[in-house]
């Protein structure tokens, strides 16, 4: 061979390594640069695989599927789905004992099968119950079986609403972002005050609050501060104040804004016999008094205590059917009779507080039909509970009064901080300026 060829061909060897030596390196280390710029904007997960955790549980290598408990649908019934056996169920029942009743699983609730197909068949690894947002139950069915309940951090926020109101209470704090459990809470608060149903276009509220949050979303009132309700023009200020026996709201000059008793101990259908000295009585067929107020009501219907109180009779007597009595005070008794069934520590000397169930109506004893027969006792004599005057709850008590009064100021100058929104009318009127 020609040596000048031979020299020629080797030297074109040598480039063509160099070439694609320094070529591949360049372009390896511009992958690495590049790489390495988008690391930020890559998902994670696809440059170094992060676990994906679900109930602190590793799920990579499951599958799962959510569901919400259907009705009648029992514990077994969901996990003989995910071919989970008997043996196990029955096993996991017993484990579950002392955590959680497996019998509670409720219908609408939301429940996680973590499972791996098994021969194409879905075989669960753990189920996870959702009793409520605040915790979830997690029966682990692999391994050793166990069971346990986990709290999700709940946060506490203050909120405030505020409106004017146009056709009812409880529109006007829905349309501004409040929920239907705020509504009953300010109505039962202000319920002894106002008639709900008898607001008018122009009332005007403010709401202080605190609201349970989980990941951010709302989960619930935690409880109400203060308010004010401006009805007919008249303010009514609320303040939620604890001097020493639970939250109850108070107004300007530190008086309950409960009475000490509620107006119906039931929610009745309708009175069918009112308070009277003489009355035809339906049963034994004369003319008799009737020393008490008939709220008729199905059978089981609650019945709540009127006024906080020490049960004095809880029994069965041969008129009176089931029947319970109450002595809230020394001028004050209320008793209830033909309950169907009194209520679980409802005995002789057992304290209750206002609505606290106490029983179910009924027609024990001498009564035609399912109704609460209401007697209210005034210094030891029968009067008309529904034209006694009630007295309010026990107000600010002296001991409290100067940090009530401090706390007072503290609500209302947060009230005052709260502006109402603006009403549709001035923003259209703001907009053809
Ligand atoms: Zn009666």
């Amino acid at each position: 061979m020609n040596r000048k060829i031979f020299s020629a061909l080797i030297l074109l060897v040598l480039v063509l390594l160099t070439y694609f030596f320094v070529f591949e390196y360049y372009a390896s280390s511009e992958l690495e640069g590049k790489a390495k710029l988008e690391s930020d904007s890559i998902p994670a997960e696809l440059l170094q695989p992060d676990p994906t955790i679900l109930y602190g549980m590793v799920v990579d290598s499951f599958q799962v599927q959510e569901h919400a408990v259907k009705r009648n649908q029992s514990i077994s019934d969901i996990l003989l789905a995910y071919n989970v056996s008997h043996q196990t169920i029955f096993q996991l029942a017993n484990v579950a004992k002392n955590v959680f009743d497996v019998r509670k699983i409720a219908p609408n609730k939301k429940y996680t099968v973590i499972y791996q197909d098994v021969d194409s068949l879905p075989s669960a690894t753990a189920l996870v119950y959702e009793p409520n947002p605040e915790e979830y139950v997690v029966f682990n069915l692999k391994d050793s079986i166990n069971v346990y309940v986990e709290k999700r951090p709940v946060e506490i926020k203050e909120k405030a609403i505020s409106g004017t109101i146009q056709s009812s209470l409880y529109e006007e704090i829905l349309k501004n972002g409040g929920t239907p459990e705020l509504v009953d809470l300010v109505a039962d608060m202000y319920g002894w005050q106002i008639d709900f149903t008898k607001i008018y276009p122009g009332d005007q509220f403010k709401v202080l609050f605190t609201e349970r949050n989980i990941d951010g979303k709302s989960v619930g009132v935690e409880e109400i501060l203060g308010a004010e309700l401006i009805h007919y023009n008249n303010p009514f200020l609320s303040v939620a104040f604890d001097q020493g026996d639970g939250v109850d709201y108070f107004d300007e000059e530190g008086k309950s804004l409960r009475k000490a008793f509620l107006r119906y101990p039931v929610k009745f259908t309708r009175i069918s016999s009112r308070y009277t000295a003489k009355r035809f009585h339906p049963v034994q067929k004369r003319y008799k008094a009737h020393l008490g107020t008939d709220y008729a009501a199905p059978t089981g219907t609650p019945i709540y205590a009127a006024g906080d109180g020490v049960i004095t009779k809880a029994l069965y007597e041969k008129y009176n059917g089931r029947n319970v009595k109450i002595r809230h005070n020394a001028t004050y008794s209320t008793q209830y009779l033909h309950m169907n069934r009194i209520a679980k520590g409802i005995s002789p000397g057992s304290k209750v507080k206002q609505g606290q169930l106490i029983g179910y109506v009924g027609s024990t004893g001498l009564a035609s039909g399912p109704h609460l027969c209401y007697r209210f006792w005034k210094n030891g004599r029968q009067v008309d509970a529904m034209k006694v005057d009630l007295p309010p709850s026990e107000p600010i008590k002296e001991d409290y009064l100067s940090t009530f009064n401090r706390y007072k100021s503290y609500i209302r100058s947060k009230l005052d901080q709260i502006p109402y929104p603006e009403s549709e009318d001035e923003v259209l009127m703001a907009g053809m300026q």
